[in-house]
C-alpha cells in the first residue's frame, strides 16, 4: 500500500473537494469525517489545523433559538452542510431544522478525532430531542421530518450515545429488540426485520450491540450459546462474503468491493473471527483497486471515490499493515481517537 500517495490524495481532498463532489454537498460533514479520519488512520493528522476543523464542525450544530422545547418532536443535532442550514427568525423560532442523525455521527466522529472535549459540548438538548426520532418498535429515523427508518440509524444513535458517554437519547432494550429482528435465517442481518442480509446492515447491528454493551468483545472466544444473537450462524454467513478473488462482497451473487472489506472485516474483529479469513487474499483484492495517484475505488482498476477510498484505508487498518494507526471497529475511528489520546 502506498501511504505516501494517499496522504498527498487526502490533503488535496483536504484544501479543495473537487466538482464531482458538488451533487454529495448535503453531506459535507459525511465527506470531511472521510477526510479527517483517513489522516489520522495514514498517521497524517499533523497536516490538518484541528482548531479550525473544530470550529468549523461546530458552526453545524442546530441552536434552537430562544424558546427550545425537546418534546416539539425536533431533533437538534448537526446540518450535513451550509445549504441545509437556516437561521432562527427574529423572534428566535427556527422555522427550517434540517439536523440529521449520520451528519451528527460525523460531526462528533471529527470533533474527538482532532481532540475537542466533547464535555464542553452543549449536548443534553441534542440528547433530549434524539429520543423523537426513536420509533416504537425501537428503530430511529435520520431526520425529524421523516425518512427511511432502519439499523443504519440505529448504529448512528448508539454512536452519538457512546461518544457522549449518555445514554439518555435512546431507549436501549427497545433498540436492541429491533437489532435482533432483523436477524435473518441465515445469520447475517437485513437494515429492517424480514429484509435480505446485507453487509452494512451486519456492521450496524453488530457494532451498535458492542457499543451499547449487549455483546463482549470477541464473543467467539467465550461461550456464545449464551448469546443474544445466533454467533455460529452469523460467522458461517460472514466468511462466505470473502470471493475468490480475495475481497468481499455486500451479499450472495454479487462482486467483491473495496468498501465490504471493512463492513464485514470489522464484524469478524467484533466476534474475534479475524483468524478465519485469508488475509493476504484480501490484501490482493485491495492492492487492485488502489489508483496510482493515491486513494481506492470499488471494483478493480477504475476511478478512486473518498468513501472507497476510505473504507480502503479502514481495512488495510484491520489488516494491520505497519505505519497505519488501529481502528475501534465498533466506532469507525482510530482506538486513539476513540479514548480521546
Ligand atoms: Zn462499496
Amino acid at each position: 500500500m502506498n501511504k505516501d500517495l494517499h496522504v498527498t490524495f487526502l490533503q488535496m481532498m483536504y484544501q479543495l473537494l473537487p466538482s464531482p463532489y458538488e451533487s454529495q454537498e448535503i453531506n459535507h460533514l459525511t465527506l470531511a469525517y472521510f477526510i479527517i479520519s483517513g489522516l489520522d488512520i495514514l498517521n497524517a493528522l499533523h497536516s490538518v489545523e484541528k482548531e479550525a476543523v473544530a470550529n468549523w464542525v461546530l458552526s453545524f450544530q442546530v441552536h434552537p433559538g430562544t424558546k427550545p422545547d425537546p418534546n416539539n418532536g425536533q431533533f437538534y443535532g448537526f446540518h450535513g452542510s451550509r445549504t441545509s442550514q437556516f437561521p432562527p427568525d427574529e423572534n428566535g423560532v427556527l422555522l427550517h431544522n434540517n439536523s440529521h442523525l449520520a451528519s451528527s455521527y460525523c460531526a462528533l466522529a471529527i470533533l474527538k478525532i482532532v481532540g475537542y472535549d466533547l464535555s464542553s459540548l452543549d449536548s443534553e438538548l441534542m440528547l433530549s430531542s434524539m429520543r423523537n426520532l426513536q420509533q416504537s418498535d425501537g428503530s430511529f429515523m435520520p431526520i425529524h421530518t421523516g425518512g427511511e427508518t432502519d439499523l443504519r440509524f440505529v448504529y448512528c444513535a448508539a454512536s452519538i450515545c457512546f461518544m457522549l458517554d449518555n445514554w439518555s437519547g435512546m431507549d436501549k432494550e427497545k433498540a436492541k429488540d429491533y437489532i435482533l429482528l432483523c436477524q435473518s435465517y441465515d445469520g447475517g442481518f437485513g437494515l429492517v426485520p424480514g429484509a435480505e442480509s446485507h453487509g452494512g446492515a451486519t456492521y450496524c447491528a453488530v457494532a451498535s450491540l458492542r457499543l451499547m454493551g449487549f455483546i463482549e468483545d470477541s464473543i467467539l472466544s467465550s461461550c456464545s450459546s449464551s448469546s443474544l444473537i445466533d454467533v455460529p450462524l452469523l460467522l458461517d454467513w460472514t466468511l462466505q462474503r470473502q470471493g475468490t478473488d480475495g475481497g468481499f462482497q455486500g451479499r450472495p451473487n454479487k462482486p467483491s468491493d473495496t468498501c465490504y472489506a471493512f463492513w464485514i472485516g470489522a464484524v469478524l474483529r467484533i466476534l474475534g473471527g479475524c483468524n478465519f479469513v485469508d488475509k493476504n487474499a484480501v490484501r490482493e483484492f485491495l492492492l487492485a483497486c488502489q489508483y496510482k495517484y493515491g486513494g481506492f475505488s470499488k471494483f478493480p482498476e477504475e476511478f478512486p471515490d473518498l468513501y472507497h477510498t476510505y473504507y480502503g484505508f479502514s481495512a488495510f487498518s484491520l489488516l494491520e499493515e505497519s505505519g497505519l494507526k488501529s481502528l475501534c471497529s465498533e466506532l469507525g475511528i482510530t482506538d486513539l481517537a476513540a479514548i480521546g489520546v
